[in-house]
């Protein structure tokens, strides 16, 4: 069961959004060499003090609560590192990965850097994993099932000669910043017997592929959170949210002017004058599907 959102309810995502587009501004900023990941995750977290805004990922249970307000994950670690003292390092790309809450609905978002020159294999890699969710975000404008999505975004990093991660699925979000429907970044069996989902206005989503230069597989490191590579080779995360409008896909974590999305919504959220929710927005509101 997934929950369909208004209008409305999307407009109040965006200002979540855009405190997650911040955060990333902030973080951006910071990423060059000599920086220590928990540099990075303190500014960030000061960030969404600033905005009143809740951070999503502090706490989040599992053998430790998770401690940061970000993950940060170098090389080949693909997702849920744990900043710290590690310094950054010139030819190093850093994936952070961060939310928030906002008035009570939620934003989340991954980027992922290169620090300083990186190599063109690398720089390869950020260029398809960033594209992989560019096409993606395109294609919830035109396709009717994620399937359809998942299925170009998996062809679409197999013709650049890397591979997808499995393991590892984007989420509905809204109230929580895990809900219904896993959002994989691959077609498979499963997904098209059960997991598929219908994309129809209301639909909000967090699109995350996780890229790797080498094989997909990844292993758990020991300090119970972070995720690497199982070959050792780099691997990228670029994630944003997106809601699917009567007008399109609008991107919810992205920079202000920038998430296209309806015309009746002004890239902060508001709505615009004289737009009015549409006409079965009370239809929508938390309506549930399947
Ligand atoms: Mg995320
Ligand atoms: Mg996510």
């Amino acid at each position: 069961m997934h929950i369909l959102r208004s209008n409305r309810e999307i407009a109040q995502m965006r200002k979540a959004g855009l405190v997650v587009w911040e955060a990333h501004q902030t973080a951006r900023a910071l990423v060059r060499p000599g920086v220590t990941t928990g540099e990075i995750d303190a500014a960030i977290e000061q960030c969404f003090r600033e905005h009143g805004a809740i951070p999503l990922f502090k706490g989040v249970p599992g053998k430790i609560p998770f401690p940061a307000v970000t993950c940060i994950s170098v090389n080949e670690e693909v997702v849920h590192g744990i900043p710290g003292k590690r310094a950054l390092r010139e030819g190093d790309i850093v994936s952070i990965d961060t939310g928030c809450k906002l008035d009570g609905w939620c934003g989340d978002s991954a980027v992922t850097y290169a620090v300083g020159k990186v190599s063109a294999e690398v720089q390869r890699l950020l260029d398809v994993t960033s594209g992989v969710l560019e096409l993606a975000i395109e294609l919830m404008g035109t396709s009717r099932r994620w399937s359809e999505v998942a299925g170009a975004m998996a062809t679409y990093v197999r013709r650049a000669g890397f591979s997808v991660v499995e393991n590892f699925v984007g989420h509905g979000i809204g109230r929580e910043m895990h809900e219904e429907p896993q959002v994989p970044n691959f077609q498979s069996p499963q997904l098209r017997r059960s997991g598929d989902f219908a994309l129809e206005p209301g639909l909000v989503i967090a699109v995350e592929p996780m890229v790797n230069i080498g094989g997909k597989h990844v292993k758990s490191l020991p300090d119970h959170w972070t995720q690497a590579t199982a070959d050792g080779k780099p691997s990228a995360h670029f994630e944003h949210t997106v809601a699917i409008t009567d007008k399109g896909p609008y991107i919810l974590t992205a920079a202000p002017g920038e998430g296209r999305g309806p015309e009746g919504l002004r890239p902060n959220g508001q709505l615009a004058q004289g737009s009015k929710p549409e006409g079965d927005e009370a239809l929508a509101l938390g309506r549930k599907v399947r």
